[in-house]
């Protein structure tokens, strides 16, 4: 039997692919160069809300549809319920939101993400400067502040794969992106064997099927990058 092979994909690391690196780099999102020569520029919110002490996203998402939007609140609780700093907080009018959920259109997706034989895209995550600029390369990362504004996450109206597994791991991996997660499972991070350092932000451990659970790989790297050890 044929197993369909499912992709996430956040849209700029299909550029930095190909790129390898012995270095041991934590989830830094953008890189450039090769070999021992690989150099990061490191993306991040502002570390702390100044009332409750913990990263505070602010998600917009009227435009989920049910399913989806269902999934979501799966995926938030189980953020929540990890021992990351973070929250994430849904709100439409005030405060402001910085984070915009949307199911696509089907035109939509299929344009900018079509299938390939063994793939599909089930969501991409953009994300955005404090001049509102897109963050999609290395190149406008490095011109970029360095401090994030905003994200966009795009999810695929209709997944071949519709379980609830795909669902709510995509969801978790999504919002890990937010936070400003790389891909775990890519040379540049020192990748995360999916067996012994479990991590959402990795296809390999996805390919497992076992958890949509922030994993201590994740929970260790927030710590780290927003200063909460
Ligand atoms: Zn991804």
């Amino acid at each position: 039997m044929m197993t369909k092979k499912l992709t996430i994909l956040l849209s700029m690391f299909t550029l930095f692919a190909f790129l390898t690196s012995t270095s041991a780099f934590a989830h830094e999102m953008y890189f450039t160069g090769s070999g021992s020569s690989v150099t990061e520029i490191k993306l991040r919110w502002t570390p702390k809300n100044s009332s409750t002490g913990r990263l505070k996203i602010l998600i917009n998402k009227q435009s989920l549809t049910g399913t989806w939007a269902t999934y979501f609140e799966d995926a938030r609780t189980a953020w929540h319920s990890s021992a990351v700093p973070g929250e994430f907080t849904t709100t439409t009018t005030t405060p402001a939101p910085n984070t915009y959920m949307a199911t696509t259109t089907q035109q939509y997706w299929d344009t900018m993400y079509p299938d390939g034989p063994f793939t599909e895209t089930l969501g991409v995550t953009d994300l955005y400067d404090t001049n509102g600029s897109a963050i999609n390369s290395y190149a406008t990362a490095s011109a970029s502040t360095k401090q994030l504004k905003g994200a966009n996450i795009y999810l695929n109206p209709s997944p071949n794969s519709a379980s609830a597994f795909t669902y709510r791991f995509t969801m978790s991996h999504e919002l890990g992106h937010v936070l400003a997660l790389g891909h775990s499972h890519l040379p540049q991070y020192k990748p995360a064997n999916p067996n012994t350092d479990p991590s959402i932000m990795s296809y390999d451990y996805y390919a497992l099927g076992l958890s949509y659970l922030p994993q201590n790989h994740e929970v260790r790297e927030v710590k780290e990058m927003y200063g909460y050890q």
